[in-house]
């Protein structure tokens, strides 16, 4: 019963026999009757306070049986006490930043990581100090004010990886906050390597369908609730009617990344050989950093890759305008294949200079790796790259 495949697909349904029910009921109620006053204040208190349920949600801001279902449901999957739902996977960062400054002012922060991640940390505008660091000097940078060290493996762009238990070392009484949402819990599971925080942006694989927007924290029970007081109080809410969508992806996660990642393997070695490609980042290569992980950390490589194209902008701008069958555009983790450039987009709010040093160059494109045939994409990107140039314009 432990097993992925199937927690997948019954986790977060526990009370449908009892409900009589066999698909997850969408409650869209925004204020619920309080017949007694007593017990209604009673439930306020705890929600505000931060409590999973009551006897009575009072307020959909502060409860929603349908978001509850699927949180249960992912924390079963993390194997943490506890998971709260966002309205996106930026929310869900804001939360934790927000909760985090009761213990401090200053985070550390290793880069690469999500542009817009990279963006809010280092705009200051959750009122905290972002200091970036390399993994290796997290315990020589800690202060007594640190409240929390990010990190992000696999890394967007480049997949370079980081060793989860080193890091939580290094940090001490700190907190740690993995984004793991290229990695998603069929491949790894940084709650058990000592991780405080798991954060996913659900809007990816998790959801798998590229039509919701969600984002989830993975955690202890006591650290839930501050997040869900945080989420009461600035309304940075899951709609229900995304949290049944993000639950009816679930049963068929392990499958899809599962097929995902046998592409992704295949098409990595293929454009390891094409003449128009320098470098092919895929953790399943060996060609970034720390791809011992991969076996150990990690169950396998995952599902994205970056290659750098040796004819630099213009021949990742004509690969982008060539694709027939994969989707030119942003965000990953879908059914279906989408391929994008990190500098021209993902990646264009983080600081110019900060972007060159994590190797995110004007040759580079991202690919999220789709459950199609893979001979398909292969005959896909192969016309697209099909004549491109072979060196960079001067
Ligand atoms: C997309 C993404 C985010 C942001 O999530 P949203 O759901 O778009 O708000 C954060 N981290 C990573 C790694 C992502 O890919």
């Amino acid at each position: 019963m432990n097993h992925i495949d199937t927690l997948a697909v019954h986790a977060g349904r526990e009370d449908f026999a009892a409900l009589g029910v066999h698909a997850p009921p969408i409650d869209l109620s925004t204020t619920y009757p309080v017949a007694d006053l007593g017990e209604g204040t009673e439930s306020f208190d705890a929600l505000v306070g931060g409590a999973a349920s009551a006897a009575n949600p009072i307020y959909a801001r502060l409860h929603n049986p349908t978001v509850g279902r699927v949180e249960s449901a992912l924390a079963t999957l993390e194997g943490t006490e506890a998971c709260v739902a966002y309205g996106s996977g930026m929310a869900a960062l804001t939360a934790v930043l927000m909760g985090a400054r009761s213990r401090g002012g200053h985070v550390l922060v290793v880069r690469p990581l999500y542009g817009t991640s990279d963006h809010l940390l280092a705009s200051g505008l959750c009122g905290l100090e972002a200091e970036f660091v390399d993994a290796g000097d997290i315990a020589a940078r800690l202060r007594a004010d640190t409240a929390l060290v990010i990190i992000e493996t696999p890394a967007n762009p480049t997949l370079d990886l980081i060793d989860i238990r080193a890091v939580v070392a290094a940090a001490g009484q700190v907190p740690v906050l993995v984004d793991s949402t290229f990695a998603t819990p069929v491949l790894q599971k940084p709650a058990a390597l000592g991780a405080a925080y798991v954060m996913h942006s659900a809007t990816k694989f998790l959801g798998g369908h590229g039509d919701v927007i969600a984002g989830i924290v993975c955690c202890s029970e006591q650290r839930a609730r501050p997040l869900r007081t945080v989420r009461a109080a600035t309304g940075g809410l899951l709609h229900p009617l995304g949290a049944y969508l993000l639950h009816r992806g679930l049963p068929t996660l392990a499958l899809r990344v599962e097929r995902a990642q046998a592409n992704a393997i295949e098409l990595a070695g293929r454009l390891a050989a094409h003449p128009a490609v320098a470098r092919v980042h895929f953790p399943g290569l060996g060609t970034v950093r720390n791809a011992h992980l991969v076996g150990t950390q990690m169950a396998g490589p995952g599902c994205l890759m970056a290659i750098d194209l040796r004819g630099g902008y213009e021949a990742a701008a004509a690969v982008m305008a060539k694709v027939r069958l994969m989707t030119p555009a942003v965000s990953l983790g879908s059914v279906d294949t989408l391929i994008q450039h990190p500098a021209g987009l993902t990646h264009r709010v983080v600081d110019p200079q900060a972007r060159l040093d994590s190797g995110i160059g004007p040759g580079l494109l991202r690919l999220s790796v789709g459950i199609e045939a893979v001979d398909d994409l292969w005959a896909d990107l192969a016309q697209a790259l099909e004549g491109v140039a072979l060196s960079a314009a001067a």
